[in-house]
């Protein structure tokens, strides 16, 4: 089962790819989780990211693509994954697209988490208190959430058009059991 989700930072959208793939046994691609394991490297590498990541801003596409695609073919992708926080920008979702073109690789399921980001803005404030992520300020969060509707709202919309068969909005204002409820029922019922 190949998976993709969509969705603003404090969409929820994280913590629904860690209880779906726990379900059904398969890959969590979280690209924020994978950039954040790799600011412990402490290398000239790490700097650059933890500088960008902790502005709001986005990586670099090609930092982005070659961590994704290495990810994709590894084994422990085969039986499936959820790719959570990639593609972000239109040159990830073109690169997306043709890698698994190449690979034979084909998405079952796409969800568009949606939420007010008035919402979003009391998460993610509560977020930072919980877990002390450096990106979860209240300033900090306005850039991330302009990034999403430059950059990633437009991917979403493309991928909502050219998958349209697969592709399914999700209300994440809703709690945590019923979104998870939610997406098990479009997934059982299979495709639109
Ligand atoms: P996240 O945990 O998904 O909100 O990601 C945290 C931060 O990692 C983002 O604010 C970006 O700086 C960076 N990041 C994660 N995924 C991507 C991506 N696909 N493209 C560019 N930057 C990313």
């Amino acid at each position: 089962m190949k998976i993709i989700f969509f969705g603003p930072p404090g969409s929820g959208k994280g913590t629904q790819a860690k209880i779906l793939c726990q379900k059904l046994n398969i890959a969590h691609l979280s690209t924020g989780d994978i950039l954040r394991e790799k600011l412990n490297d402490n290398d000239e590498l790490s700097l650059q990211l933890k500088k960008i990541m902790s502005s709001g801003n986005l990586v670099s596409d090609n930092i982005l693509n070659q961590i994704i695609s290495s990810k994709l073919i590894s084994d422990s992708s085969m039986k499936g994954f959820v790719l959570d926080g990639y593609p972000r920008t239109l040159t990830q979702s073109e690169f997306l697209l043709s890698f698994s073109k190449t690979k034979k690789i084909s998405f079952d399921f796409i969800f568009g988490f949606e939420i007010n980001f008035n919402i979003v803005k009391e998460r993610i404030v509560l977020r930072s208190e919980k877990e002390q992520r450096s990106d979860d300020s209240i300033d900090v969060i306005e850039t991330r959430l302009s990034k999403y509707l430059d950059e990633t709202l437009p991917v979403s919309d493309f991928f909502a058009d050219k998958f349209s068969q697969n592709y399914f909005k999700i209300d994440a204002s809703k709690k945590v059991s019923e979104i998870e409820n939610n997406i098990m029922k479009i997934i059982e019922n299979g495709k639109n």
